[in-house]
């Protein structure tokens, strides 16, 4: 049994003058309090919400005695995940500041400060007693609404200060239960595919996903560069122009829409879904060439923590387990001779150096990943669906097992599982 956890965002109707001014001084009280203890929580090195609380409630109730008390609760636990993951960034050399800087703020609040009024509205404790918010639902708020989740107490809440509006941030949970495996589906993510192998094909998902980070980052620079010769650093223009960058790279999320393929693909097959167990640190040898740490740190972010993460999330909600397995070799290891195969220069295609036969990296890995799988658990379950393992000649060239299919995101973002795919016209690359 494991929980999922899905945010819904939810705008409220534009308020009136008078009650947008009690959010924006409630802002401006909890923001205080968070640059106040993330200074002396860097400082002392107090990480843990309870100890922070313990040392600082007293001082934080007597600054602002008319808010409602359970804001230093919420406050102490907003600055103790700022402060946390900054120390992390830390560590990682990806922080270059002394303190971390408090930009954005969300009111944070939990179940003593807000309580749901009706399903299309709540109320705020506020320093001027409970406030009524009327909410603009939309269809994906029903949809969790009507469907089995429920809401979680706590909430953050951000001000739209050109709308007037607050933005609230619910947190929908249900449980879900995962099936017992009948086999199995391996993924093995790289920098602009996903390979995915089912039933014997294997499923080349164009993803983009450095292109997307790179293009990102070039074209940030080129703004920064440009504007700072301009206007010096600190200029409007640049901050607006680096906001609409932003924002359009995250539409061009196709995360979710890849990991839901996968994730329904193996529920209707009762299948499990095999990962490569991910380090902590960038090491993996595809993006070495990157010498920028920031720079690497993202592309390995979006590229394949975030797939892996956004692949596991859906599982999750399907019930679909999920299995890890060591990926050292993965693409490196003939599965059927275990010898090496070797790749010329940087081309996706090697030969096997026992059996000569070719192969696409991107199959090799899925293929490795599921024989790993598979010899680790000794268990005697499912077939590997076409492959035999018994060291036969591998047939070369144009068999189903050995092409991957390649799949353009054009095609597979218009999809919502693996099976409308005979009708598309699908290339195969013959190696
Ligand atoms: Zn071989």
């Amino acid at each position: 049994m494991s929980e999922v956890v899905r945010t819904v965002v939810v705008k409220s109707t534009p308020l009136s003058r008078k009650l947008f001014r009690v959010f924006v001084e409630l802002e401006g009280m909890y923001r205080n309090m968070v640059e106040q203890l993330v200074l002396y929580a860097v400082r002392n090195g107090v990480t843990s919400f309870t100890k922070l609380k313990a040392l600082k409630y007293k001082e934080m109730r007597s600054l602002y005695p008319q808010l409602p008390s359970h804001y230093v609760h919420t406050v102490c636990q907003d600055v103790s995940t700022r402060v946390k993951s900054f120390l992390k960034r830390r560590r990682r050399g990806l922080a270059k500041k002394d303190y971390p800087e408090v930009r954005r703020v969300s009111i944070w609040l939990d179940d003593h400060l807000w309580r749901m009024r009706s399903l299309t509205s709540i109320e705020i404790a506020t320093h001027r007693d409970w406030v009524a918010i009327e909410l603009e639902p939309h269809k994906r708020y029903w949809e969790y609404v009507n469907s089995g989740w429920r809401l979680a107490p706590g909430v953050r809440v951000r001000l739209d200060k050109r709308n007037r509006r607050l933005i609230i941030y619910l947190v929908f949970k249900r449980s879900s239960e995962a099936y017992k495996p009948r086999g199995f589906i391996s993924v093995d993510v790289n920098e602009n595919h996903a390979a995915v192998l089912v039933d014997g094909k294997v499923y080349l998902f164009e993803t983009g996903f450095r292109d997307i980070v790179l293009g990102y980052y070039y074209r940030r620079r080129r703004v920064q560069e440009k504007y700072d010769k301009l206007y010096g650093v600190n200029c409007r223009v640049k901050r607006r122009i680096l906001r609409r960058l932003k924002e359009r790279r995250k539409k061009s999320d196709l995360r979710w829409k890849l990991a839901n393929i996968v994730a329904r693909a193996a529920r209707e097959r009762q299948y499990a879904i095999v990962l490569e167990e991910l380090g902590e640190e960038p090491a993996n040898e595809m993006i070495n060439h990157v010498r920028d740490d920031q720079l690497r740190h993202r592309i390995y972010q979006a590229s394949f923590k975030g797939v892996q993460k956004t692949v596991e999330e859906k599982a999750r909600e399907y019930g679909v387990p999920v299995v890890y397995v060591d990926p050292r070799n993965t693409s490196r290891t003939c599965p059927v001779h275990s010898a090496e195969i070797t790749y010329s220069n940087g081309s996706r295609v090697g030969r096997c150096s026992k059996g000569g036969e070719l192969w696409h990296r991107d199959v090799v890995a899925c293929y490795n990943l599921l024989l790993r799988v598979r010899l680790g658990d000794g268990s005697s379950a499912p077939s590997l669906g076409g492959f035999n393992l018994d060291g036969s000649p591998v047939p070369l060239g144009s068999t189903a097992t050995h092409d991957p299919i390649l799949i353009t995101h054009e095609v597979w973002a218009r999809w919502k599982s693996l099976d409308v795919m005979n009708k598309h016209e699908l290339k195969r690359i013959n190696i």
